[in-house]
């Protein structure tokens, strides 16, 4: 048994569902998932119901994480058409600004060129006028998030430049894209791109045997995608698991939401990855710890750790997904590498296979504006 120490992960793209959709998953089941998964710190994303769009339900939704999460949480805000930028005056409390070009589940997307105009260049005159600087930019301003697949990953590279707002694109699915993105850094843009576990490690060809719980958006791509990710890792900046849990009656339904829970496997899966040479401990450690703490301007969190067994070998099951869903796309797959023990700010927050963290040991992490 070989036991090596981590830093605990950060997971930048999670969908805790609260307020809204209490029967996928709330503030505590999804901290719980992420603690026996090693990940210390989660972003959640606006899509909840109603969205996190305005100072009041950004305010709502911190005082739910407050009292209801095991883990540091970080909230986005996000636009809807109705309420285009009701966010501004808390825009730099949130950990960033969540816009959503392409199909999604919930009421967030915006795919008019007038409104993307807006979005970029109102954040743009917020930040200069209250001098934000973020860690990613510490001579400019900091990140939008697009969900931003195909033809719409241009134009948001495009206003994105000519605003002078850097942007993260979140799941990087198809060759096309990381091409892309790869190209656009060559070129200095101020660009940085996040990848999933379901992409790296499912494709099309997982389809026939996983239906509906292996929908989500993107889609999974094709096993030549798979491979673009894989050979243009260097282009990545960020592992994070687009966690978005759904019920299996839901997902058993005519009309099954896209989605699927990852906050639990992430490492995990990662480190199987390391044990088969795919990756290295590094290459995991500065996608899920510096990179999205460099992006965001996240805090160090002090006298923390995660303990992993990298020797452990398993089957995934269901049983084990502390997701309030309670199944994982992965299930049946062999994987090695434990997570033993989580340590947050001195305290042993997950030990054997048992949560020990109580609702609120999570810190909510506003900026300070
Ligand atoms: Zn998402």
């Amino acid at each position: 048994m070989a036991v090596i120490t981590l830093p605990g992960l950060v997971d930048a793209h999670v969908h805790l569902r609260e307020p809204g959709y209490p029967q996928k998953e709330d503030f505590t089941s999804g901290t719980a998932a992420a603690l026996a998964g090693g990940v210390t710190t989660v972003l959640d994303m606006p899509n909840t119901f109603p969205p996190t769009a305005t100072p009041e339900r950004l305010a709502e939704k911190a005082a739910l994480a407050a009292s209801k999460a095991l883990c540091d949480v970080g909230l986005f805000v996000g636009a809807t058409h109705t309420q285009v930028d009701a966010y501004l005056p808390v825009a730099f409390q949130a950990c960033g600004l969540k816009i959503y070009v392409s199909d999604t589940f919930g009421s967030l997307r915006i795919d008019e060129l007038g409104i993307l105009h807006r979005l970029f260049r109102t954040w743009a005159e917020k930040a200069d006028a209250v001098g934000y600087r973020s860690l990613a930019n510490p001579g400019g301003i900091g990140p939008v998030a697009v969900h931003a697949e195909e033809l719409m990953l241009p134009v948001c590279l495009a206003l994105a430049h000519l605003y002078g707002v850097p942007l993260h694109i979140v799941h990087v699915s198809r060759r096309s894209e990381i091409e892309l993105i790869r190209r656009a850094k060559e070129r200095g843009l101020a660009v940085t791109a996040e990848v999933t576990p379901h992409h790296l490690f499912l494709s099309t060809d997982d389809l026939p045997r996983l239906g509906a719980r292996g929908d989500m958006r993107p889609r999974l791509a094709s096993p030549d995608d798979v491979a673009a990710l894989w050979a243009h890792l260097a282009a990545v900046d960020v592992f994070a698991t687009d966690h978005a849990p759904h019920t299996l009656a839901e997902k058993a339904t005519e009309t099954p939401p896209p989605g699927v829970p990852g906050v639990q496997t992430l490492l995990p899966l990662l480190l199987t990855a390391v044990h088969e040479g795919r990756l290295s401990l590094d290459d995991v450690v500065v996608r899920c710890v510096d990179n999205p703490r460099r992006i965001y301007g996240l805090p160090a969190q002090p006298d923390s750790r995660v303990e992993v067994d990298v020797d452990a070998t398993y089957l995934l099951t269901n049983e084990a997904m502390l997701t309030r869903a309670g199944w994982t796309p992965f299930a049946g797959m062999r994987l090695f590498g434990r997570v033993e023990r989580v340590i947050l700010r001195g305290e042993v927050v997950y030990e054997n296979g048992a949560v020990l963290a109580r609702p609120g040991t999570g810190k909510v992490l506003f900026r300070p504006n």
